[in-house]
């Protein structure tokens, strides 16, 4: 059994991160890492993703983004050489190809048994990502369609059997995915329930600049009221392509993409769907439209109205006249289904119980209920943008911070 300080599981953005802090407060650590750095971006994307956020917020630890297209939006081979060239930069000490099979309990610390040798250390992080296991509904069974797929399984529309395209979830993944395939020719039916509408470009400026000049970024877990429900808010419908196009149900039903409301039962060959998407639709206009209220009221209490375009609002989404509310999958010529339902993190190789009835880990701000076990990377784990690579930063400051102080204490 080999001793550290410390152990973190994972090699992405959170892990990379926190290695960077301990590092400089000269904390002894490795990164477990099951494939090579970036394996998230590596295995689990499909080819076109481009980040959403823009190049010049990847932002790790004194290591920006320093190329010439700050604006644009980094595709995924060049995520992974930016996660890289992280890496060495900060020399963190990674061994690659090492999977943690188990964690448990041991005196003060922890063991943490891999398939490459056991350790065992004082303080251990979990920065083995928020997105692990792709969450597909349990009705996903009963659908008669020759192909079934999560969005770790697509790739590109040249895998897709002949046929029409379902889409399930119309947050980040599904928009994205709907858009390609339909632009692949294929016919696209997108199932919509409550969705978060956003312009990619807001009076001359990206979303995310927005954002982050008014501050909601930086927005912290205990500033706000309702925590749980700001954790589960789905992710924004945004695209990042060269031309910095806005993508929304408006865009998606122009290029030709039938919207129909969230997929709420099968029944054999017929699937039925929510009768709600108008109010899912009048809900995410009128909290985007709430959104750039703030974004005006920023700009003039700024008094720099000269410095951006002017204020706009957008047209509300259109719908068609009546929405499907049933649908004969084999009839209307359906042969795929693809669930961009979700995701959600793998705990299962963590025998320490740290975990509540819905199998979520119990932490405040990333201080797991387990002296000296930490977590990164989640959904507002320590304030809005800590599932981010720009989040990734403050939030292993502030817990490096505190594994010091922890570490103190139980030296005395
Ligand atoms: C489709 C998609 C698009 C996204 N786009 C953006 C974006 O544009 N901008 C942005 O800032 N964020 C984006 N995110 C959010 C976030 O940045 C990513 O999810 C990112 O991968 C999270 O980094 P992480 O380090 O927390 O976790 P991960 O990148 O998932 O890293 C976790 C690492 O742990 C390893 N691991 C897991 N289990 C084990 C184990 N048992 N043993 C050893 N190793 C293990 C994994 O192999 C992985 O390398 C996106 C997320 C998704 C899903």
């Amino acid at each position: 059994m080999r001793f550290v300080t410390t152990v973190i599981i994972g090699a992405g953005q959170s892990g990379l991160a926190m290695s960077k802090h301990l590092s400089d407060r000269g904390i002894d650590h490795v990164v477990l890492e099951r494939g090579e750095v970036a394996n998230s971006w590596r295995t689990e994307r499909w080819d076109s993703l481009r980040l959403l956020t823009p190049n010049w917020q990847s932002r790790l630890p004194g290591f920006a983004y320093s190329g010439p297209d700050p604006d644009g939006y980094m595709t995924m081979p060049e995520t992974i050489a930016y996660l890289k060239a992280f890496a060495d930069h900060s020399r963190a000490p990674v061994q690659t190809h090492t999977t943690v099979t188990r964690v448990s309990r041991l005196g003060g610390g922890y063991v943490v048994s891999t398939d490459r040798g056991t350790f065992a250390c004082r303080i251990l992080v979990i920065a083995s990502g928020a997105c692990n296991v792709p969450v597909v509904p349990a009705l996903a069974a009963r659908l008669p369609v020759s192909a079934s797929l999560t969005p770790f399984q697509y790739r590109s529309p040249a895998q897709l059997p002949a046929g029409g395209v379902m889409v399930v979830g119309a947050s980040a993944t599904g928009v994205q995915l709907a858009r390609e395939i339909r632009a692949s020719g294929c016919d696209v039916l997108l199932c919509a329930g409550e969705h978060v509408r956003l312009p990619r470009v807001y009076r001359g400026r990206d979303i995310k600049w927005w954002m982050e000049a008014t501050g909601m970024m930086d927005v912290r877990y205990d500033q706000i009221d309702d925590l749980d429900r700001a954790r589960r808010l789905p992710s924004l419908q945004l695209l990042g392509t060269p031309e910095r196009a806005t993508i929304d149900l408006n865009t998606l039903r122009a290029a030709g993409v039938e919207v129909v409301g969230k997929l709420v039962a099968v029944e054999g060959r017929r699937v039925k769907f929510s009768g709600s998407l108008a109010n899912c639709c009048a809900l995410a206009d009128l909290k985007m439209n709430r959104l750039l209220e703030s974004i005006d009221a920023w700009v003039e209490a700024k008094g720099e109205a000269g410095g951006f375009g002017p204020a706009c609002r957008f047209e509300p989404t259109r719908l068609g006249a009546n929405p499907l509310l049933e649908l004969d999958v084999r009839a209307a010529g359906i042969n795929t289904v693809i669930w961009a339902t979700g995701f959600r993190p793998d705990y299962s190789w963590l025998d320490v119980p740290v975990l509540d009835q819905k199998g979520r880990l119990r932490h405040t701000g990333g201080v797991v209920a387990s002296p000296g076990m930490y977590v990164m990377g989640l959904p507002f784990m320590r304030r809005r943008k800590s599932s981010f690579i720009d989040g990734a930063g403050e939030d292993a400051a502030d817990l490096a911070a505190h594994m010091g102080t922890y570490l103190t204490r139980a030296a005395a």
